[in-house]
């Protein structure tokens, strides 16, 4: 019997390449996504294939999922500054009651389970770089507070269905991400300075652009998570890339490999938006024996090269 893998928010940026690593790996692979700010679009390849179902499901609401699951990744959730302040509470719901629903499954299924966290649990950081023992600094009610307390949340029903049930559980503390199917108006930096550069817009720094984050590339981040999902570790555990940098010289980069001639466009800094972030994978790297491979450049490139032939 093959394994089968229930991933929601399948349909998404990281999701959908989650989809795409199980179906090679030979999994029977369940994608459950309501489309919010998930699209079809990054799934079509797969749905001609046997092995894959998607289904159209708000997780937030009960999933009845018929027959055996070996593993639930639980991935639904907006996941950009602009997602997130436009579905607060949608991002709450999913984060609490999704994740709810997502662990009652897993727990049902006697399936192994994956919360995709985020650095966002650590808020505006007073440590630097951001080790896994750091309980963070969150504004509880701020505009942003939707989305981290939601995970905070997600953590900590995660940790006690380990604790009260057993279930094998692992917390991904998932630093900023970029590559292939993230959407050019999502409003994150990276996606959204190389569509301005590409169209020969101004590129719009927040603040003075002196924030600083560290950008982790895909292909990099599945990997991480592939070894997560089979290693025996059921406590939180970042997974990113810690070549940090200010946001004015990520600007600057993108200008250099478009070749664009488009310059900086100063704007108002987000609420809470963290200053500095950067991940320690000291622990991934002793119990995963992982760390990142591909350089800034090189996956800058090979994404500006994807956002470019869906322009043209
Ligand atoms: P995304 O918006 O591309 O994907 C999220 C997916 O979840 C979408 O397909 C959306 O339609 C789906 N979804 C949202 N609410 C749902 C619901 N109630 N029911 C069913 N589906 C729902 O974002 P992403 O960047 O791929 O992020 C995926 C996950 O990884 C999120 O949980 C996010 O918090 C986490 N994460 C991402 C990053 C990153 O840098 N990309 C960093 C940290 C954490
Ligand atoms: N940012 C920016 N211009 C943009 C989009 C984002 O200067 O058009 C900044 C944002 O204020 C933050 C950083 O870039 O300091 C990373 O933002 P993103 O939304 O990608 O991720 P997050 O804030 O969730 O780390």
């Amino acid at each position: 019997m093959k394994r089968k893998i229930l991933i929601t928010g399948g349909a998404g940026f990281l999701g959908s390449h989650l989809c795409d690593l199980f179906i090679k790996k030979d999994y029977r692979v369940v994608c459950v996504d309501n489309l919010i700010t998930g699209t079809k679009k990054n799934i079509k390849h797969l749905l001609k294939e046997s092995r894959f179902e998607f289904i159209k499901h708000d997780v937030t609401k009960y999933m009845a999922i018929k027959g055996r699951i070996d593993y639930v990744l639980h991935f639904a959730s907006p996941a950009s500054p602009i997602d997130y302040l436009k579905f607060p509470i949608k991002t709450l719901k999913v984060g609490s009651l999704g994740t709810h629903n997502a662990l009652g499954l897993a727990k049902a299924k006697r399936a192994k389970f994956l919360l995709a966290s985020t650095s966002e649990v650590y808020g505006d950081p007073k440590v630097h770089p951001q080790k896994e023992s750091y309980w963070g600094h969150v504004n509880t009610i701020g505009p942003r507070g939707v989305y981290d307390e939601a995970k905070r949340f997600a953590e900590a029903i995660t940790m006690a269905y380990h604790r009260t049930h057993k279930i094998d559980a692992k917390i991904a503390r998932i630093f900023n991400t970029y590559g292939e199917r993230m959407r050019l108006n999502d409003g994150r930096a990276i996606p959204a300075f190389i569509g301005q550069a590409l169209k020969g817009r101004a590129l719009t720094v927040f603040g003075k652009g002196t924030q600083t984050r560290s950008f982790c590339y895909i292909d990099d981040l599945v990997s991480g998570l592939d070894r997560l999902m089979k290693s025996k570790i059921n406590t939180p555990i970042n997974l990113g890339n810690p070549n940090e940098m200010d946001i004015k010289k990520l600007a600057a980069l993108i200008i250099e490999i478009t070749g664009s001639k488009s310059k900086l466009s100063y704007k108002p800094l987000p609420t809470d938006d963290p200053k500095v972030r950067q991940p320690d994978i000291a622990l991934a790297r002793k119990v995963l024996r992982w760390k990142p491979e591909v350089g800034l450049e090189k996956g800058l490139a090979r994404t500006i090269d994807w956002f470019q032939k869906g322009l043209s």
